[in-house]
C-alpha cells in the first residue's frame, strides 16, 4: 500500500483538523511503531502501527503465504463451485489475503498469498521481469525449434501482445521447464497451442527467490 503523512492519516482518521492533529503531535499524544513520533511529515502505510492516547489505531502485520496449489483448486477468493486457495487456509486474517500470479484450475504448485500490496506489484509487475519457473508436461515430442519459438516471443492477438522472451529447457521427450516473466491468460497452454501440443500437466516450482520446499505437500501452506 503507498504511504501517507503522518498528519493527513490521523486528520482522516479522528476527523480532526490539520491544525489540531500538529498540536496533538507537539503534545506527544502520538506514537509510531512503539516511540513518541511530533513529526506531521512522517511517511506511514498500512504495515506502520499508530498509537494516539495510548490506544491503538492501526496495527496490521503483512502476511506472506506460500501454498503448494492442488488440481481442481481455483485461485480465487470466492467461487460457487470450487474449492479455493483461501478455503485451504487457516488464518485470523486470511480474508484479507490477495493472490500474487494465479494459476489455472488444472494446475499445480507455488502459490504466493499476501495482503501486502508493494509486495505483490513488485512480484507481478512484468516490466520487474521476475522469472516464473515451470515445468510442463505435453501429449506430443517437444523439439529443438520450440526453444526459438519461446525464445524470440509469440504475437497473442487477444491481447495484442507479444509475449517477453521465455526460456524453454527440454527435460525429457515430452517434459520441459519454461521460464516466463510474465503471466498472460493460459499463457503456457496457449504457447504449446502453437505447435499443436496440449499440455497435459502444469506445475509451477519458483517465483522470483521463493521456490516451492520439497516438503511441503499438496494442499498445504506454511508462514514465510
Ligand atoms: N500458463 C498457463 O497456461 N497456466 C498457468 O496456470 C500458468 C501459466
Amino acid at each position: 500500500a503507498a504511504s501517507n503523512r503522518l498528519d493527513r492519516f490521523l486528520a482522516r482518521r479522528l476527523q480532526r483538523s490539520l491544525k489540531q492533529i500538529r498540536l496533538d503531535l507537539v503534545k506527544g499524544r502520538v506514537n509510531v511503531d512503539n516511540e513518541l513520533c511530533d513529526d506531521p511529515s512522517r511517511l506511514v502505510n498500512q504495515f506502520t502501527q499508530i498509537d494516539y492516547d495510548g490506544l491503538v489505531l492501526q496495527n496490521n502485520q503483512p502476511i506472506y503465504i506460500l501454498l503448494h496449489k492442488p488440481i481442481g483448486v481455483v485461485c480465487a477468493t470466492k467461487d460457487a463451485q470450487h474449492k479455493t486457495v483461501i478455503d485451504l487456509i487457516e488464518h485470523p486474517q486470511k480474508n484479507e489475503l490477495h493472490i500474487v500470479g494465479r494459476l489455472d484450475l488444472n494446475s499445480s504448485g507455488l502459490v504466493l498469498l499476501t495482503n501486502d500490496g508493494r509486495w505483490s506489484s513488485a512480484l507481478t509487475d512484468p516490466k520487474h521481469k521476475v522469472n516464473k519457473v515451470y515445468e510442463v508436461e505435453v501429449e506430443h515430442p517437444i523439439t529443438e525449434d520450440y526453444i526459438t519459438a519461446f525464445a524470440q516471443g509469440m504475437y497473442f492477438e487477444y491481447e495484442n501482445h507479444i509475449t517477453a522472451p521465455a526460456l524453454l529447457r527440454i527435460l525429457s521427450v515430452n517434459k520441459a521447464q519454461v521460464v516466463l516473466t510474465e503471466g498472460k491468460y493460459h499463457q503456457i497452454k496457449r504457447m504449446f497451442g502453437r505447435f499443436r501440443n496440449p499440455v497435459l500437466k502444469l506445475h509451477r516450482v519458483a517465483i522470483g527467490n521463493y521456490t516451492l520446499p520439497p516438503d511441503l505437500k499438496v494442499g498445504e501452506w506454511q508462514l514465510l
